[in-house]
């Protein structure tokens, strides 16, 4: 006997808890997820970093729709604060002021700061090193597992159900539905959302669908001891200009990434030796301080399309083939307007928690985001 619903989601991530948790408003909602435990892959492997100013136009629009969910959850959604404020500060050494002039350009309402603001709030940052910098004062910390958790609950609550260990191996459409094999069930649903960060392509290639051409990378990161004697606590999260590597306070250490982009098959993972080196040098370098050892460090998949820019919206090649993938390193704090895009795009109204949303997204925007602008052979 097959397992019916009204949408089956793909991947219990950030991306299909969220589109989860939105969509069971108004439809009966499974999410199948391989891992023992959702949040396994990239979800649980990110900085945890909310910033306005990242990423592209599109990207930017789709986090500035995202910041009120952060900063006022709906009632019941979680205990604790899900955004805790941090600026982040762009720095540039003297032969990196072009960059920094061009991020200027693009985000006007970042604060320019000079070296000695900088090293007022970083006072490691070496005086032969910086030149100068921008704050985005919008920043913040996020709570990833409380975010998740919290999707995971309102979908629980709102009575979808969660399938963990339940790996996705087929997919065929039959007679209006789709019929997919997962762990020891089948499961049908008119559609289906491929919410399957790094492994997106391959769930289309399931389906029987050409690749959109989505690539993950890796990106490593670590915890570092903060320099000794110094209060860390309110350091913003400094992120080369260039991004080149960046590293914030975290859980009473340091954070460190070499901002690695190394394409990778979707996989589970792990630091390369060379870029934790790589990682340390720089770091090194800009505070003339040693590291004298890396306490932790791990590395995660950021899946990106080729113009960097998410994939939502019907595949135009079939019937009931949502895609919700792309999220690059943006995933976590775009999360909550993905979601609510998701879930209007799949119903056709607007969301119940905000009936103007539908009308903010606005119409370039659904179309940006779209899976048409990768698909050339119909
Ligand atoms: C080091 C690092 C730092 C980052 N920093 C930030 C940051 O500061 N801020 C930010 O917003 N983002 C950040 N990101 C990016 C963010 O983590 C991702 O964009 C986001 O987690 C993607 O979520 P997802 O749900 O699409 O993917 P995932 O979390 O990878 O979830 C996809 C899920 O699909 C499942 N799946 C795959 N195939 C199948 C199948 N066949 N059947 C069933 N399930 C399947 C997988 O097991 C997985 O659990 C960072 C990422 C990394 C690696």
């Amino acid at each position: 006997m097959a397992v019916t619903a009204d949408v089956i989601i793909i991947g219990a991530g950030i991306a299909g808890a969220s589109a989860g948790a939105e969509l069971a408003a108004s439809a009966r909602v499974i999410v199948l997820e391989t891992e023992p435990q959702p949040g396994y892959h990239a979800t649980g492997r990110s900085a945890a970093f909310f910033v306005l100013s990242y990423g592209n136009a599109a990207v930017r629009a789709v986090t500035a729709m995202s910041e009120s969910f952060y900063r006022s959850p709906p009632a019941g959604f979680t205990e604790v604060a899900l955004i805790r404020p941090r600026p982040g500060l762009f720095f540039s050494r003297s032969d990196q002021r072009a960059a920094l002039a061009s991020i200027h350009d693009e985000v006007p309402s970042l604060r320019p700061l000079s070296a000695d603001d900088i090293r007022e709030r970083v006072p490691v940052i070496s005086p032969d090193y910086i030149d100068s910098g921008l704050l985005d004062e919008t920043g913040g910390d996020l709570d990833v597992d409380a975010i998740l958790q919290g999707f995971l609950r309102r979908l629980h609550h709102r009575g979808g159900e969660l399938y963990t260990g339940h790996k996705v191996q087929e997919l065929s459409r039959e007679d209006g539905l789709w019929k997919i094999a997962a762990g020891d069930k089948t499961f049908m649903a008119p559609v289906v959302v491929n919410a399957a960060g790094a492994w997106a392509d391959q769930i289309a290639i399931l389906a029987g669908l050409k690749p959109v051409g989505l690539q993950p990378k890796r990106r490593t990161a670590m915890l570092i001891d903060a320099p000794k004697g110094l209060d860390i606590t309110d350091w913003p999260l400094m992120v080369d200009v260039e991004e080149q590597f960046y590293f914030k306070p975290y859980a009473g250490a340091l954070l460190l990434s070499p901002a690695d982009e190394t394409p990778s098959p979707a996989c589970d993972a792990q630091p390369e030796e060379l870029d934790v080196a790589l990682a340390v040098d720089r770091f090194e370098t800009a505070t003339g301080l040693e590291v004298p050892r890396v306490i932790r460090r791990w590395a995660g998949l950021r899946t990106f399309a080729p113009d960097k820019t998410f994939v939502v919206g019907f595949d135009p090649r079939t019937n009931g083939f949502f895609w919700l993938a792309g999220q690059g390193g943006y995933g976590v704090q775009t999360a909550p307007a993905l979601a609510r895009l998701t879930a209007s795009l799949i119903t056709g109204s607007p969301p119940r928690e905000s009936t103007s949303e539908r009308a903010d997204i606005k119409q370039d925007l659904i179309e940006q985001l779209s899976p048409n602008r990768l698909i050339t052979c119909q």
